[in-house]
């Protein structure tokens, strides 16, 4: 058993470190402020090799391993939640499903783009009236002779307003349920294809989440990603891949919440002591990075099951519900420790709980990952 990173993945690390405390600690309140989209520094993270982490270098990304992805995902995620945010469904949503799924041509004509990040990738599951319960979505693609037209609606798509490439689900056959769904592939643009309200949220402020519609768009047989009816299946393996990075991500947010609350405890003096001095705070500190570090084990652990081509299912699930109920818990005593400056915008600590907030909540909620856990353990898997 072997508890290192390799010294590529040390090397990525360090590289991240450095460009986020240049690059993004400084901005992340502004853009959490505005709601801004760092669009200029998503750019940079592409010419860093992120936005391609696990595409092989013959369609212009990185070819990383799950392990190094989740480093980068954590590292980013550190410094800013909805930057994470970003680069986590972009690579682990969009991307990931046109490279495990996709033809060799859908493959050669949207992967180079978005692993340079010349264009970024948003993917649709999610309906105003369906999420946990995905498979009853209602937008439908319909035969036209060859040709494909979609009509629907899909709701909280991240990047849905600012990006190039769409991955949307869509149902083709009614009576096929599981069997009857498939993915689809269309350039921002597309006739048909238009972009709704954009949605305010609680945290995660300068990540684009935006609602999609469909008016007869249509598409040909080779905008299918995966085989027709293939794609409820093929989203369920994306999803489980896509667990890690929000595992990753929330460890990031509860890490950078917890180095921000240690230098203010060492700084902050009542009662003639540093607050870190009080046995209360330092239980609270104990607390929060015993918890996070389980939370790298499992993250790490679920990476390199899947780096292996083991089964990773279930770990991704027990590390996502694990490292997101953490990194909760973890802001909430960081907002904690920083008192009444902890619960206005002069400090970063709720910004970083309101952003861990959404990895209980995004790629399945905590209540979906305990029963996906429950029932891979009572069908003896
Ligand atoms: C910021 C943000 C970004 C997102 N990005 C994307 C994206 O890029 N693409 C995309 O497709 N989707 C995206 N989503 C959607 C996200 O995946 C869903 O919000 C999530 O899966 C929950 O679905 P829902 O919001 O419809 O809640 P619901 O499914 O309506 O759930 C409401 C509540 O009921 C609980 N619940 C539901 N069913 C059960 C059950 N069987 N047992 C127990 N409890 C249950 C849930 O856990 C939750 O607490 C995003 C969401 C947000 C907020």
């Amino acid at each position: 058993m072997e508890f290192a990173f390799s010294p590529e993945q040390e090397a990525l690390r360090d590289m991240l470190r450095t460009f986020v405390a240049k690059e993004v600690r400084p901005k992340a309140h502004t853009w959490d402020t505005t709601g801004e989209f760092p669009g200029e520094t998503v750019a940079r993270l592409g010419g860093l090799g992120i936005l391609g982490a696990m595409v092989p270098e013959e369609y212009g990304g990185s070819g990383m391993d799950t392990v190094s992805y989740a480093l980068a995902v954590e590292e980013i995620g550190k410094g800013d939640g909805s930057l994470g945010l970003t680069v986590a469904s972009h690579n682990s949503l969009c991307v990931s499903h046109i490279l495990s799924f996709g033809s060799e041509e859908i493959k050669r004509r949207y992967l180079p783009d978005l692993a340079s990040g010349r264009k970024l990738g948003a993917w649709g599951l999610t309906e105003p009236g369906s999420g946990s319960d995905s498979l009853s979505m209602r937008t439908r693609a319909e035969r036209k002779g060859d040709r494909w037209v979609i009509n629907g609606s899909k709701m909280f798509i991240t990047q849905g307003s600012v990006a190039g490439v769409y991955v949307i689900l869509a149902v083709t056959d009614k009576e096929k349920g599981k069997d009857g769904i498939t993915a689809f592939v269309a350039p921002s643009g597309a006739k048909g294809l238009s972009v709704g309200r954009k949605l305010h949220k609680l945290g995660m402020c300068s990540s684009d989440t935006a609602e999609l519609v469909f008016e007869d768009l249509e598409v040909g047989p080779e905008a299918v990603v995966g085989r027709v009816n293939s794609g409820f299946r093929d989203t369920m393996k994306n999803l489980a891949g896509g667990r890690i990075s929000i595992a990753a991500l929330s460890m990031g947010i509860g890490l950078g919440a917890m180095q921000e609350a240690l230098a203010y405890a060492r700084e902050r003096t009542q009662f003639g002591r540093p607050i870190a001095d009080f046995q209360a705070i330092q239980w609270m500190f104990a607390e929060m990075a015993t918890e996070l570090e389980a939370a790298e084990l499992m993250t790490f652990r679920a990476a390199a099951l899947k780096d292996s081509g083991r089964p990773y299912v279930q770990e991704a699930a027990m590390a996502k519900l694990f490292a997101s109920e953490a990194a909760m818990r973890g802001t909430i005593k960081a907002v904690q420790i920083f008192g009444g400056y902890g619960y206005t915008q002069e400090y970063p600590a709720e910004r970083y709980m309101r952003d861990a907030k959404l990895c209980e909540i995004g790629e399945g909620t905590s209540e979906v990952q305990r029963i996906i856990i429950a029932r891979n353990l009572i069908r003896g898997r």
